[in-house]
């Protein structure tokens, strides 16, 4: 229709300047027009799809084999497709097909191809989507949009000949936020609105399946009628990986580089705790640029390192401290990595004071395992550890900085954790009858306890740490081993205080 319309128009336009009519006014506002319509829309007029989405994207062949870690999220959706797979039987069965699957978790987790990969296992199109498409000014817009994104779904699969379609919509609590609580709410309610009309309309029996899969972090922000049964039913979480997920991962982004002989993925993954799949797939970017930059054949061990302080902290700083401040960072840092050692021996993975993003030099810790739960113990050393860089300046140089004011932070949410979790003096407690000046009495105690015995730690060992600052400050960045080999620490049975370590 719409091509019989341009064709006639063209043909009119051509006629008419073969006749010797000057066309370009009409040419002009009909483009005008037609710009008006595409992009603002006209009020009042119903039209099918004056905003374009963005094209259907190909799932690019995304497997589940292309996805490390996340083997519960996986074995989750596996079986929640099966519904797709095996439709015929579900139905047979009397069950309601499912219509929504939500994946919940971090960004950078895999959510966007945990979906590709579910796409390609039930051999549907793949359409995606992002919540913030469907919000616009306009009264209608969105809901259109939505209305369109299944069209096309249905229309898509029908003409590469699939019978089902993944429609993936990621940033979900944009578009499927509480009702009634944005300022022009009226658009938003009509946009979720249309998004619930959709999906209750999946019968499982049309021609095309539409499996419509969700990506959000935020599961508290969405609208209570979008997990009711019939909607996204099936809740998969998709959490940050562990360490033999990180490995894998790894492994994975590696497949296409060359690595050398000396690069083990498994220092690398318990290295990078906290890393999501995206931090590891650059990580991996970042250490083969490095050893380009270097002229190597491969990917060695210290490019994989090296590139992990890179992702954490950013780009190198152009602007360097002066001497004094080198000075001074490395005695703060010095003071976390010897307060590390003494109380975790081998718990630090490197302490480096070269200046990248936020932070002036940081210690790495490298966690054996990723806890589930902490004990008191390992609290009271977490909170000796964070106080020991303050500490260390004041004792090596007679005051301390503004630098610390993070580790503070990190040493007070650590002891409200103590003391929400009943190990202070007060015993088990609630938030919410505790007096707040009580609370911050037996805050300041327990502070007041954890500095005394990091200035116990610190002034016992002033030489060591001494020794690590100068090295510090000359090569910038040591890692466990090297510290270690400074520091000279008594083996912790061997002494006679052992009992403080
Ligand atoms: P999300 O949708 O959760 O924000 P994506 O699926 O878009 O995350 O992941 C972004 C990129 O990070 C992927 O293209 C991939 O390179 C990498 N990535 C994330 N998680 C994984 C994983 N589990 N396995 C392999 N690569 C991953």
């Amino acid at each position: 229709m719409r091509e019989l319309a341009i064709g006639t128009a063209c043909a009119l336009a051509l006629f008419l300047l073969l006749q010797g009519v000057n066309v370009l006014p009409f040419v002009v506002l009909a483009a005008l027009v037609f710009a008006l319509y595409r992009w603002i829309g006209i009020p009042g007029l119903s039209v099918r799809r004056f905003v374009p989405l963005a094209p259907a994207e190909r799932n690019e062949g995304v497997t589940f084999d292309d996805i490390g870690g996340q083997g519960s999220a996986k074995q989750e959706l596996l079986e929640a497709l099966t519904f797709v797979t095996e439709a015929e039987r579900v139905r047979a069965m009397g069950i309601r097909p499912l219509r929504g699957i939500l994946l919940v978790g971090p960004p950078g987790t895999g959510k966007t191809l945990l979906a590709k990969a579910a796409a390609t296992a039930t051999r549907s199109v793949f359409i995606p989507a992002s919540g913030a498409e469907f919000v616009e000014m306009y009264a209608g817009v969105g809901a259109q949009r939505v209305r369109e994104l299944f069209r096309r779904a249905r229309e898509t699969a029908r003409r590469s000949g699939r019978s089902s379609a993944v429609v993936f919509i990621d940033e979900l609590e944009v578009l499927g936020g509480k009702r009634g609580r944005h300022e022009s709410h009226l658009e938003y309610d009509q946009t979720l609105n249309q998004l619930l009309v959709e999906m209750d309309g999946i019968r499982g029996d049309e021609e095309v399946y539409v499996l419509v899969i969700g990506a959000t972090n935020r599961p508290d922000l969405l609208d209570e009628a979008l997990t009711r049964p019939g909607r996204f039913d099936r809740v998969v979480r998709v959490e940050l990986p562990d360490r033999e997920g990180r490995r894998q991962i790894l492994e994975l982004h590696t497949r296409n580089k060359r690595l050398a002989e000396d690069v083990d993925l498994d220092e690398v993954a318990r290295e990078t705790f906290g890393f999501s799949g995206a931090h590891l797939e650059s990580l991996a970017n970042e250490a083969a640029i490095l050893a380009l930059r270097e002229g190597e054949e491969a990917i060695r061990q210290r490019h994989l390192l090296e590139a992990v302080e890179k992702v954490i902290m950013g780009e190198k700083l152009d602007r360097r401290p002066t001497e004094a401040e080198r000075y001074r960072i490395a005695v703060h840092e010095s003071g976390h990595a010897l307060v590390g050692e003494w109380l975790d021996p081998g718990s630090v993975a490197s302490v480096t004071i070269a200046s990248r993003g936020e932070a002036l030099g940081y210690v790495r810790q490298a966690p054996q395992d990723d806890p589930y739960l902490y004990t008191q113990e390992y609290l009271e050393n977490q909170i000796c550890r964070a106080l020991g860089g303050s500490v260390a300046e004041r004792l090596v140089l007679g005051s301390a900085s503004t630098g610390a004011a993070s580790d503070f932070d990190q040493a007070l949410s650590l002891a409200e954790r103590m003391i929400d979790a009943g190990m202070t003096r007060l015993g088990v407690v609630s938030r919410e009858t505790l007096p707040p000046a009580l609370r911050h009495r037996v805050l300041s105690e327990l502070m007041a306890e954890m500095e005394s015995r990091t200035r116990a730690i610190v002034e016992e060992n002033r030489e060591r740490l001494e020794r690590v600052a100068r090295e510090l400050v000359a090569r910038e960045r040591l890692g466990g081993g090297e510290l270690r080999q400074l520091l000279e620490l008594p083996p912790p049975a061997a002494e006679a205080g052992a009992g403080d370590r």
